[in-house]
């Protein structure tokens, strides 16, 4: 145990477990269903459930949810194992599925017949429906419900053997049919379903279902907190009901939270699998999205999403967090961690008149402004240098303290500018600036140094590295499009905007993975997909500031 004071709820509970004695261990496990990638709500829940375990020297069960025969494809598996890695936790040996109890399962079925608590049932589905009632009316019996137990074990068996189509039974526990917890009016536990299953083949044409599953699946494996969204609480009479009746030899406890929902994103699997499908976003893996591996290839560091995940905590309150909160974990990690580089996104040509021309020299430039031993590097400087077409402005507000005609500005870590001649192709479009540059104003220089009040980034034209850099932005236009009718009416049609840059020659040939500031910009990472040796391709991860946040505070508010 660590000494620190419990930081949520769930924490507190198992603090409290060790301290009664109750529990010297903490078991947990992740039970996603692999039929999508994983997304920041899973982030949650995978942060809670190993990180509590870790705290206390417990362990975690990766558990794949694989009661749906058919259903599962091993492209999401594979993916689930990678986003639980890339978030830093493992499950070492404990990588289990549903379909690994279902012998287990089944017993336990048997059980609960021969204890008179199950039976099976041969309504249609249609009339199961029609006989288990309504929120204000009770459920009635189904005339099967007193078949005795030979008859239900005979019957339960020959479904087990095959000897029955799809739906014509089910087996149901015995519970309360007028019970106000519509979850109790004795639930399907197995049905008929005449479809090979992934992993255990044409072992069985019966499956349990979640509920039965999942419960005794925990008991089985000596999970001891069972920790689940809020979505669950009306269904923990029958976890426990489950548990009651077949006294497993470890009794697992669960306890709901709130699920994780993002501003601007989408958290159902089903639409952002429409998404997908409908090629509004380039694939899972779309740096829009805020699936993981999304959220992996537009360059989110693993420790930046724990960070947030961390931050927003652990509470049984609903609420939406503002994308905000995410992107300031981002920052701040970034902010000591990335060395900062100069690239000019929209490029805008300016001739040094004054500079020799064939004469280049050196700048250094500092790699932190705050973490000297991250060193210097060099910038090649020259007569013809590229700016951002946004730091000049032809006509000008007397508050732009950027390039003007006639106005001067500092280029950074190297020399004091003037503009003295806008340049101009037929359609009066701005092709190029002649500047003239102050030789005594060289960045580090003894001489007196003259103070202008702008300072630009800029990159010599000759050896600068073209890139493709993409530059993303909310893919939503409101903060919730979970909640709207629908949520194409809501797309923001400028999500993705893609530039050919000029980047200072240390951005040349860059490993996959690395990610730095662009000075004045944000933070990039290189495409893990599209970047190579040859071709340069940046995400832009985040900007320096937060131009959504004022929105998104007012529309949150608005609710
Ligand atoms: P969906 O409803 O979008 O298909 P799901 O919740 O059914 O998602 P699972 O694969 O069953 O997806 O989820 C695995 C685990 O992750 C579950 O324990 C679930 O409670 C948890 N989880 C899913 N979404 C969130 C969320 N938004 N916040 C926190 N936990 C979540
Ligand atoms: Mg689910």
């Amino acid at each position: 145990m660590n000494d620190s004071e419990p930081k949520d709820f769930i924490r507190q509970i198992i603090a409290d477990d060790f301290a009664s004695g109750k529990h010297d261990t903490v078991v947990t496990r992740f039970p996603p269903e692999p039929n999508g990638y994983l997304h920041i709500g899973h982030a949650k829940s995978i942060c809670l459930n190993f990180g509590v375990a870790e705290e206390n020297n417990g362990k975690t069960f990766l558990r794949f949810d694989d009661t749906n025969p058919g259903k599962e494809d091993p492209e999401y598996v594979e993916a689930i194992k990678d986003d639980v890695h890339w978030l830093g936790f493992d499950w070492e040996d404990r990588l289990t599925h549903a379909s690994d109890y279902f012998d287990q399962l089944y017993e336990c079925a048997e059980k609960l017949i021969e204890m008179d608590k199950a039976y099976v049932d041969s309504l249609n589905a249609e009339e199961i429906r029609e006989y288990r009632g309504t929120l204000t009316e009770p459920g009635r019996n189904s005339p099967y419900r007193d078949r005795s137990v030979e008859e239900n074990m005979e019957l339960f068996r020959k479904m087990r053997d095959g000897e029955f189509a799809d739906g014509e039974h089910v087996l149901r526990a015995k519970i309360d049919m007028a019970s106000p917890n519509m979850n109790m009016r004795d639930p399907t536990i197995y049905r008929i379903r005449d479809i090979p299953h992934q992993n255990t083949g044409d072992k069985w044409k019966i499956y349990p279902m979640y509920d039965f599953a999942h419960g005794l699946s925990d008991a089985f494996e000596g999970i001891t907190h069972s920790l689940c969204t809020l979505e669950f609480e009306d269904h923990r009479p029958l976890y426990d009901w489950f548990l009651d009746q077949l006294e497993p030899e470890h009794r697992p406890r669960q306890i709901e939270f709130s699920r994780l929902n993002l501003a601007y994103a989408l958290t159902s699997k089903r639409k952002l699998n429409q998404l997908v499908e409908e090629g509004l976003v380039s694939g899972w893996d779309d740096p829009r999205l805020a699936t993981l591996i999304g959220m992996r290839r537009r360059g989110y560091p693993a420790p930046a999403v724990r960070d947030f995940i961390s931050r927003v905590g652990v509470t049984k309150k609903d609420n939406v967090i503002e994308m905000s909160v995410l992107e300031n974990s981002v920052r701040e990690h970034f902010d000591h961690e990335a060395e900062r580089r100069m690239a000019v996104l929209k490029p805008l040509k300016v001739v040094l008149t004054n500079y020799p021309a064939g004469q280049t020299e050196t700048m250094t430039a500092q790699n932190h402004p705050n973490r000297e031993e991250l060193g210097t590097r060099e910038m090649p400087f020259g007569r013809e240098i590229y700016i951002e077409r946004g730091d000049f402005m032809e006509e000008a507000p007397k508050k732009f303290f950027r390039l003007k005609p006639g106005g001067e500005v500092r280029l950074r870590f190297a020399y004091i500018i003037r503009c003295d001649e806008v340049i101009k192709d037929d359609s009066g479009e701005v092709v190029a600036l002649h500047c003239s540059y102050d030789p005594e104003t060289r960045s580090g220089s003894k001489a007196a140094q003259r103070k202008v009040k702008g300072t630009i980034h800029w990159v010599a034209a000759d050896s600068a590295v073209l890139a493709e850099v993409r530059l993303y932005d909310r893919l939503f236009t409101v903060p919730e499009p979970g909640s709207i009718a629908d949520f194409h009416d809501a797309l923001n049609p400028g999500s993705l905007e893609v530039v050919n840059a000029a980047l200072e020659p240390a951005l040349g040939n860059v490993e996959v993975g690395s990610a730095y500031q662009f000075e004045r910009q944000g933070y990039f990472a290189t495409d893990p997909v599209d970047h190579k040796p040859d071709k340069a391709v940046f995400n832009r991860v985040v900007t320096l500031r937060d131009s959504w946040a004022k929105l998104e505070k007012q529309a949150l508010a608005q609710k």
